[in-house]
């Protein structure tokens, strides 16, 4: 054996057990109350969780977006994840106007190679669909890609309209894909946005006001009706607020196949992040933006309840000198998006089982297990087994920190939860049976890691 694991307690979302882990050349091949056989290294658990590893199924590392580009390359970004005990991403590639699928896979993988530290993939968003892009799909899902995203928001840029959706959700159920969709109203709030300027309203905080839960409420109804008439299930992707979430789950109560994520974000900060002093608002500009805390509350049921199945990061960092000040005079121009990759896991342990919210195995299932079942990960992802792949957290509930732009590896000026204290986080973290982070100390390589190809997704 290459590595064991000793003493530690496994969680999955339906086990919690003291158990040895024998690892071999990348995977989990075996699991017993002792393994007494020797191995090249001991790493000792004793009073830690084993988690497999976090997966994020929502990040944009080296994205070009709103004249800037995100600061957390491959390298950077899944570093700091995996400082997090996160050891896999699925990240987005996007459709420049006029490129094919492949061309655009290609471009995404290229700036993933030699960098990522840990296993990736790829979805695809399509912002410029032709009739030969639709053809494409078949092929992208064999190289892998077996889910696309699509935005009813940013018109004029990534924005696609709701006869495009309609023919991409009917394709992608055809050839075995998962639709995501970015549910905002963008024509509304477009014209929101340029009203707000007009009025010279331009602080952060209008970001906010010019796109309210009802513009996310009516587009998650909408996409939810353009799939059953498609008769194809969809992902609502970064879901803020109540009001949106009571259309999930209307449609699930009819048995209809919506699956929805939220974020760390809009269970922990809120709306009145946006009126701190000066320009410090501009740190939380994201779409969607933060709500009012009301929606805290309904947000944790229905990540207990199932109503919500996954908690990603949406990940995407801009600098707060450099990037999103690029918006000073007017907050259309500050780069939409924040950091978060690397202390996903940390906040949702304290607000979720350290506050009673969710159990420690509904932990697991959210950050880990559901989002490798949903997109074609399972079981080398998402769990512990033998036969899986040695992706694991060790994870020490005991341990306290305190969150800090300064100690975080994250490649940006900032962080929205500066100060953050909190309990529980990773001591070792395990990546294709190798230790990539021991105590703080990342022990990997840059491009260790490797592009997945993800299985075909058949929900329905
Ligand atoms: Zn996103």
């Amino acid at each position: 054996m290459d590595i064991k694991i000793a003493n530690g307690r496994i969680i999955t979302p339906t086990d919690n057990y003291r158990a040895d882990i024998g690892i071999r050349k990348g995977k989990i091949v075996e699991i017993a109350k002792r393994i007494s056989g020797g191995a090249k290294e001991v790493v000792d658990a004793t009073g830690a969780y084993v988690f497999p590893g976090g997966i994020d199924m929502h990040t944009h590392l080296d994205m070009p977006f709103m004249g800037s580009s995100s600061s957390d390359d491959f390298e950077t970004g899944t570093i700091a994840a995996a400082h997090g005990g996160t050891t896999c991403i699925v990240d987005f590639a996007i459709q420049g106007k006029g490129q094919s699928l492949k061309q655009t896979l290609n471009a995404w993988k290229a700036k993933a190679r030699g960098k990522a530290v840990f296993d990736y993939g790829f979805h695809i968003a399509i912002c410029d669909l032709t009739h030969k892009v639709l053809n494409e799909i078949p092929q992208a899902v064999a190289e892998g890609v077996t889910s696309f995203k699509t935005f009813l928001a940013y018109k004029g840029a990534l924005m696609i309209d709701d006869g495009a959706l309609f023919q991409i959700l009917r394709q992608c159920n055809k050839s075995g894909a998962l639709v995501m969709i970015h549910a905002e109203n963008g024509d509304v709030i477009d014209f929101m946005v340029k009203d707000l300027i007009a009025q010279k309203k331009t602080a952060p905080k209008y970001h906010a006001l010019s796109r309210p839960a009802a513009a996310e409420a009516e587009a998650t109804s909408r996409a939810v009706a353009i799939a059953e008439m498609a008769g194809a299930p969809i992902y609502i992707v970064h879901l803020s607020c109540k009001d949106a979430l009571e259309k999930v789950k209307e449609a699930r109560d009819r048995g209809f196949p919506v699956f929805a994520e939220t974020c760390p974000q809009y269970l922990i900060l809120s709306y009145k992040n946006y009126e701190e002093p000066g320009f410090n608002g501009a740190k939380y500009v994201m779409s969607p933006p933060l709500r009012d805390r009301s929606n805290h509350a309904p947000l944790w049921q229905g990540l207990a309840s199932g109503d919500l199945q996954v908690i990603s990061t949406d990940h995407c960092p801009f600098n707060f000198k450099g990037q999103k000040d690029l918006g000073k005079k007017d907050f259309s121009q500050i780069p939409n998006g924040a950091p978060g990759i690397e202390n996903r896991l940390c906040l949702i342990y304290n607000e979720g089982v350290n506050k009673k919210r969710i159990s420690v195995n509904r932990f697991v299932d959210l950050v880990s297990t559901t989002p490798a079942k949903l997109f074609g990960l399972y079981p080398e992802k998402g769990t512990v087994a033998v036969g899986s792949d040695a992706d694991l957290a060790l994870f020490d509930p005991k341990k306290s920190y305190t969150i800090r732009a300064k100690t975080n590896h994250q490649n940006v000026d900032y962080t929205p939860y500066e100060g953050y204290k909190g309990k529980g986080a990773p001591r070792v973290v395990i990546a294709q049976g190798r230790v990539l982070v021991k105590d703080g100390k990342f022990l990997g390589r840059p491009g260790q890691g490797r592009y997945i190809k993800r299985k075909p997704i058949r929900l329905i």
